[in-house]
């Protein structure tokens, strides 16, 4: 048969056909009225997207830039943080902050779990100067509780900041951030916002641009107040991704039609569907006799599983990859080989997620010989969890390339 490639992974995710046009019509100089007027409409839509009243910026990086960013700008060699992990994105905290000369204190919890509160009130200490998670841990498919953290802080009378890496969390994941106090959550181009990577974009409180009043370590391309000065002008300090940003533009508009036109109510929207794939999914492979990598604190950014005893994962995404078009990602680093990851962030919507149920139950019949293994109960399962919970019908649909 014939195989459309389909990316079912946790970024870069699909690609929205009206973000692909936009993207391809951006013939505009960054210098110019015109791209202030993009610039300033873009960074509001942010603002909305990501829920918050505190700036947002706009980064040419991808999302690690921002994680950066927010660790230059807020601490000076010598502060002592906290990094809550859970898996690899977690231990890339540890390094940045390592790499700023910060003191760090880690919770880390195994891979697939995530921490207790408890654990983090006892790492936590009057001197913290901020303290570093991810919302979801994209390398196990773990949700972490980022209003727990919050409220632990307020509860705490902590002065440390609370910088969030919700670059899978975003889009999947329903927050308050004002509420809850949250200094800085960052998100990614290539995830839920359905663009290629190359951009990154982090919202900035009060309280944490007060702290960069007094933070030493070095920066220079990612200055966060050089940055929020040269926004407030609809310009960016340096010659920004026109394209990228004319496609979140697009993107943007599209999340706002999700929910009838209201950019708040479209990211819900988008939620509730990564929520609906996800635990379509979830059903699916428990169905199957299949192990979730993360049963306790699943995310909806992406699942992980455990492949059959004796089975590498990699024989899974292989036969999805060669047999149906369907590219799924490995476990990273140590766990290459023991997990396979399916997304559901961003541009994932029944039909998809229906697919590749089907496609993984041809690989449970073969190669994979799952013992028990019958055609249709994986499938079954999620039906009903749809007719359950998912049904609500979508406003709008994305136009398939070639529709135009
Ligand atoms: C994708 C991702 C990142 C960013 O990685 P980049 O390759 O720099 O874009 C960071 N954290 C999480 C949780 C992610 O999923």
């Amino acid at each position: 048969m014939i195989r459309k490639t389909r990316l079912f992974t946790p970024g870069p995710t699909p690609l929205l056909p009206a973000a692909q046009f936009a993207m391809a019509a951006a013939d505009i100089h960054h210098r110019t009225a015109e791209f202030r007027a993009l610039y300033q409409r873009v960074l509001d839509q942010l603002k909305t997207f990501v829920g918050t009243k505190n700036d947002v910026l706009l980064l040419a990086s991808s999302g690690t830039g921002a994680m950066e960013a927010s660790v230059s700008n807020l601490t000076s060699p010598g502060d002592r943080v906290l990094v809550l992990s859970t898996g690899k994105f977690g231990e890339r905290w540890t390094a940045i902050t390592k790499a700023f000369g910060c003191e760090v204190d880690v919770v880390s919890a195994p891979y697939g779990q995530t921490f207790s509160l408890d654990e983090v009130r006892k790492a936590l200490k009057p001197e913290t100067r901020a303290v570093f998670l991810q919302a979801t841990e994209s390398s196990t498919g773990v949700r972490n509780d980022v209003q727990g953290v919050a409220e632990l802080l307020k509860k705490a009378n902590s002065n440390a900041l609370l910088v969030v890496d919700a670059i899978t969390g975003l889009g999947t994941t329903h927050f308050d951030v004002d509420a809850w106090g949250v200094d800085v959550i960052i998100g990614g181009s290539q995830k839920a916002v359905m663009i290629p990577p190359g951009l990154a974009y982090l919202s900035v409180s009060d309280r944490a641009w007060e702290a960069m009043e007094t933070s030493r370590n070095p920066r220079y391309y990612f200055d966060l107040r050089k940055e929020r000065k040269n926004a407030h002008k609809g310009e960016s300090s340096y010659t920004p991704a026109v394209s990228l940003i004319a496609g979140l533009g697009a993107a943007l508009d599209f999340i706002a039609a999700q929910g009838g036109g209201d950019l708040a109510a479209g990211r819900k929207a988008l939620v509730d569907n990564a929520e609906t794939c996800a635990a379509m999914t979830r059903a699916a492979v428990e169905a199957l006799g299949l192990k979730l990598f993360a049963p306790v604190s699943p995310a909806a950014a992406a699942t992980a599983v455990l492949p059959p005893a004796g089975v590498d994962s990699g024989v899974i995404v292989k036969e999805l990859k060669s047999r149906f078009g369907a590219v799924i990602t490995n476990g990273q680093g140590e766990m290459k080989g023991q997990i396979f990851r399916v997304a559901h962030i961003g541009l994932f919507d029944y039909m998809d997620t229906i697919a590749i149920i089907g496609a993984l139950e041809q690989v449970a019949a073969s190669p994979l010989k799952i013992p028990g293994f019958q055609f249709g109960h994986a499938l079954a399962a999620a039906q009903k969890v749809f007719a359950e919970t998912g049904s609500s019908a979508k406003k709008e649909t994305a136009e398939p390339v070639g529709a135009r």
